[in-house]
């Protein structure tokens, strides 16, 4: 049995499944599930994420989130808390950076919420020196300030699509066509939910919702909102998106996501205004949803690239102006990505971001 046969006879027994549900049996099915069984990352892997791209980038969210502890009147005992947080490279970055900020990681617990053994493992060799804790559910966060990052997080969450018809929605569903994965539409249906995408689209109009995500941002808005803190939400996407965006990459080329179940990496653009409206609804205030370029170039990034240039040459130096490149620039992931962050609304937003 392989995963596309498996998803085949669930098909046969309950009918065709929606996007979200088929996202979730190949990313996360605990026998075949994409990032339940491999390291997806890295030159060797499917994709390449910013803090594999460069140490730049987990070394400014670090101070980022240090800076936040200082104005906040550094609470003597926070969680320093990853989403998804791959290899541990960007939480190495991050403890790296704030070794010199006095009393930061005395008062820090670090907290990893992580979905795949084979990463959780990867985390701990990363890791281990700094003894992090993962947790199964956000709801395990402790009732204490919370400093937390999540870069290409939300993107992995399932989503499902609908197709917009008169005044109501076709779900976009995925059945079998003979032995072949398929996509179709479901019946007619009105969508509590898309009650706000009616004013905002046309017949025929695609539009996706992630419902994964908002218990997620409530827990965290909720602890910041009571005990102080912040959130980098760092990902590709919009405040809304309109269109499919539902995608698979294999080896960096792009696949067909119902080709090779359990092989591609699967993901969404975000939408972050349902984030920020959850986040709202806890008690907490966000920033203006910032493209990650601009919001890097603030945090001083070409003074730490040219840092980092001068005893460099041949190679070692392209490769370091490439990586500055890559993460900043409007054309490659200057724009696509977005930060968007969570702060108490008594406080000042993070370093780099705007009320
Ligand atoms: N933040 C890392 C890795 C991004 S890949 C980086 O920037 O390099 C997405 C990460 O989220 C992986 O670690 C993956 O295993 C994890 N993940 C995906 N879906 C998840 C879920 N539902 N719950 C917890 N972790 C999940």
């Amino acid at each position: 049995m392989n995963l596309k046969d498996h998803l085949l006879a669930q098909i046969a027994l309950n009918g065709p499944m929606s996007v979200a549900d088929f996202m979730t049996e190949c990313l996360l099915n605990p026998k075949f599930g994409y990032y339940t069984t491999r390291d997806p990352l890295g030159a060797q892997g499917d994709f390449i994420t910013a803090p594999e791209i460069s140490q730049m980038f987990g070394e400014l969210i670090g101070l980022s989130l240090a800076q936040c502890w200082i104005d906040q009147g550094k609470p003597d005992s926070f969680t320093l808390a990853e989403l998804g947080p791959g290899r541990g490279t960007l939480m190495e970055d991050i403890l790296r950076a704030t070794r010199s900020v006095p009393g930061f990681h005395a008062a820090a617990e670090i907290v990893l919420f992580e979905a795949s053994p084979a990463l959780r493992d990867r985390q701990a060799q990363t890791l281990s020196i700094h003894d992090p804790r993962w947790i199964d559910s956000l709801t395990e966060l402790p009732e204490a300030p919370l400093f937390l990052v999540a870069n290409e997080f939300f993107d992995a969450l399932p989503i499902r699509q609908f197709l917009r018809d008169g005044d109501g929605w076709h779900e976009r569903l995925i059945g079998a066509e003979g032995e072949s994965l398929a996509f179709g539409l479901g019946p007619n249906t009105s969508q509590v939910a898309l009650a706000d995408r009616i004013t905002d689209t046309e017949d025929g109009d695609l539009v996706e919702l992630c419902a994964a995500a908002i218990p997620i941002l409530t827990v965290i808005a909720g602890r910041i909102a009571s005990y102080g803190g912040t959130a980098l939400i760092v990902d590709y996407g919009d405040w809304q998106s309109l269109g499919d965006t539902f995608q698979a990459l294999q080896s960096h080329e792009r696949v067909d996501p119902l080709q090779a179940p359990g092989h591609a990496d699967l993901t969404a653009h975000v939408d972050f205004e349902p984030l920020a409206l959850a986040a709202r609804a806890a008690g907490c205030a966000h920033t203006k949803l910032t493209p990650q370029g601009i919001f890097l170039e603030r945090l001083g990034i070409t003074a730490r690239a040219q840092a980092l240039a001068s005893p460099l040459g041949g190679t070692e130096l392209e490769t370091l102006i490439a990586a500055h490149r890559r993460l900043t620039h409007p054309e490659e992931m200057g724009n696509l990505f977005k930060v968007l962050g969570l702060y108490p609304s008594y406080a000042a937003p993070p370093p780099g971001l705007e009320p």
